[in-house]
Parts: C-alpha cells; sequence; structure tokens
C-alpha cells in the first residue's frame, strides 16, 4: 500500500482504500465514506479521485459515530473551514 503524509499524524503513513480500510477495522464501505465525508479520520485524495484512508488514523477515529473510546474533543459541530 502507498504511504502519503497524514497531516494528523504528522508523518508519513502507510494509506489504505475505503474496501481494505473497512475489512481491516470490520466495518462495512458506507460507513467508512460517512467517516470520510465528516472527516473522522484522515485521508488523501488523489487526482483520479480516489480517497485512501490513513491507516494509523483509521485506529482512532473522531465523530460520534465512531469508537474513539470516550473523550470527545469539541469542534464537530460547526465547519471546521479547513485548518
Ligand atoms: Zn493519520
Amino acid at each position: 500500500m502507498p504511504e502519503y503524509f497524514c497531516h494528523r499524524c504528522r508523518q508519513k503513513t502507510e494509506h489504505v482504500s475505503i474496501r481494505e480500510a473497512a475489512r481491516r477495522i470490520g466495518r462495512n464501505r458506507k460507513t467508512l465514506s460517512i467517516w470520510v465525508k465528516n472527516e473522522w479520520v484522515a485521508y488523501q485524495e488523489l487526482p483520479s479521485g480516489r480517497v485512501m484512508l490513513c491507516s494509523r488514523c483509521l485506529l482512532i477515529p473522531r465523530g460520534p459515530g465512531a469508537e474513539s473510546g470516550g473523550g470527545r474533543e469539541g469542534g464537530l459541530t460547526g465547519e471546521a473551514g479547513g485548518d
């Protein structure tokens, strides 16, 4: 799998397709698509339009629908608008 720079991990990490990501964490692709849409996981969108998810961030998703192990951080309501 290719490596890209992940802005959340702040390093190059292995990135996987949505299908592979779903397989790895035992979720379905629809769930992963929602995570991407809401930016609960870090991802890269390739020039081809293909979305590749950071394999590290996959394990620590953010968001009300994600298993984040408790502590919910603010900022999920409202549009953050980039950095
Ligand atoms: Zn990451």
